[in-house]
């Protein structure tokens, strides 16, 4: 519930910034009307703290309305003027899980796009599996503002109820699910490495406590369930070339001062062009037994003749061997290539939540008890030292 109390001055400011003109001036006093979702942009601009608003106690509320699982979809810039943006894989990743929670609720899988000018992101949400794409445009989403996205996305989910919400624990799901949740009031399960349904609830499953225990979650008093999910994580399903999806366009009245953060300049940073950690199909990584950084840029070899790129456990990075970016694992990045070798890792588990799900595990070690046998597909109990130079000599005689 929404309240104005007396210390309302009548000053107007949450007029014009409400995106559902739900207030009205009445006697020098703000008014909601029915139009309002509770997104709680007033809240926030009333300079007297005039407007509040009161939840009910979760475990009362009634959650049989909220139906179907929503994915945020994320768009990321291609550089390319007649196509300036595309979906952002882990979206597809999300697809892929959601469908298969959707099928166990028997609800929709809904993918909701807010986007500047539509591209036919639809025909691709739905070869992926939407059933639904629920789509605003608008030229104030030009690009990413917290402010103005959040604004959409809590209308849309007031208005649509949804009863599960996913998205991709990017540096904007990291950002937006947060700012989504406090607005709803309702909790948010972060980097989850699982999900399921159970008793018809959404089974959270994360790491906990420096990964050495995993930790299921349920919300059974908020609705809906939100999650975030790291970059591959999820396997993607195939495709389904014809496979459509409804498309469910949505206005939004947005008022540019909703924008309190304005970007002033952009700077791309320039990694030399080389494929990114997350995308690589092929990753050399190498951890604390590689000893020293000039003995480590043997893994640079090795992988520029594989055509790969260097990973390095968080030791490694520690010890200056290779840089904070190319660290895969758990305070890394989550990585998921076709082949993965791994030389003088251990295989703690912050290490290996980050690159079990690689096609296949080579594993390098010279202790036979080393946890990284646990999950590789090849294990060679060795030095190294002289195994990273006998495979750069037989790469290179090839
Ligand atoms: C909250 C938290 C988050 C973390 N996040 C991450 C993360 O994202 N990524 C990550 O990697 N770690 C992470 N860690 C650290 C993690 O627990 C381990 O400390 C780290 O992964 C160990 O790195 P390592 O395997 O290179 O080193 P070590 O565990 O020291 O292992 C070195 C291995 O090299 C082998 N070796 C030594 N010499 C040779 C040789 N000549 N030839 C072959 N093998 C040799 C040894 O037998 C040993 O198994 C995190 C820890 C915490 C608490």
């Amino acid at each position: 519930m929404i309240e104005v109390s007396k210390k309302c001055i009548g000053c107007g400011k949450c007029v014009p910034v409400c995106p559902f003109a739900a207030i009205n001036m009445i006697d020098k006093k703000a008014v909601m009307n029915e139009a309002c979702t509770l997104c709680g942009v007033c809240v926030q601009i009333c300079p007297v703290q005039a407007i509040a608003i009161t939840r009910e106690e979760a475990s009362r509320r009634d959650h049989s309305g909220f139906k179907g699982v929503w994915v945020y979809v994320e768009l990321t810039e291609t550089g390319d003027k007649t196509h300036p943006k595309k979906i952002k894989p882990v979206t597809f990743e999300l697809l892929g899980a959601g469908r298969k929670l959707a099928d166990e609720l028997k609800e929709d899988l809904c993918a909701v796009l807010l986007t500047d000018k539509d591209h036919g992101y639809e025909k691709e949400l739905g070869s992926y599996g939407a059933d639904k794409v629920y789509m605003v445009e608008h030229d104030e989403l030009f690009e990413y503002n917290t402010d103005i996205f959040s604004t959409v996305v809590v209308s849309l989910v007031n208005r649509h109820k949804p009863s599960v919400m996913l998205y991709g624990a990017t540096i904007q799901g990291r950002d937006l699910a947060p700012r989504v949740a406090s607005a709803l009031y309702v909790g948010l399960t972060a980097d989850c490495t699982a999900l399921a349904i159970k008793d018809g609830l959404l089974l959270q499953s994360r790491p906990a406590f420096g990964g050495n225990i995993m930790a299921d979650i349920l919300s059974p008093n908020s609705r809906p369930q939100m999650a975030t999910v790291r970059p591959n994580v999820m396997k993607m399903n195939e495709p389904v070339h014809g496979r459509t999806a409804m498309t469910v366009r949505e206005s939004a009245k947005l008022d540019k001062s909703l924008r309190r953060v304005k970007v002033l300049e952009r700077k791309l940073s320039h990694d030399g062009g080389g494929v990114r950690i997350e995308n690589a199909k092929i990753i050399v990584s190498g951890g604390r037994g590689m000893k020293t950084k000039d003995k480590f840029k043997l893994l640079d070899e090795l992988s520029k003749l594989l055509g790969g790129v260097v990973g390095a456990s968080r030791a490694a990075v520690d010890l200056g061997f290779k840089e904070k970016t190319h660290q895969v694992g758990q305070s890394g990045t989550t990585v998921s290539p076709k082949l993965y070798l791994s030389f003088g890792i251990s295989g703690a588990v912050q290490h290996i939540v980050g690159m079990k799900s690689s096609d296949v595990i080579v594993a390098v070690n010279k202790d036979p008890n080393a946890p990284i046998f646990n999950v590789a597909k090849y294990g060679i109990v060795g030095d190294a030292h002289e195994i990273a130079p006998k495979l750069i000599e037989a790469l290179k005689k090839k």
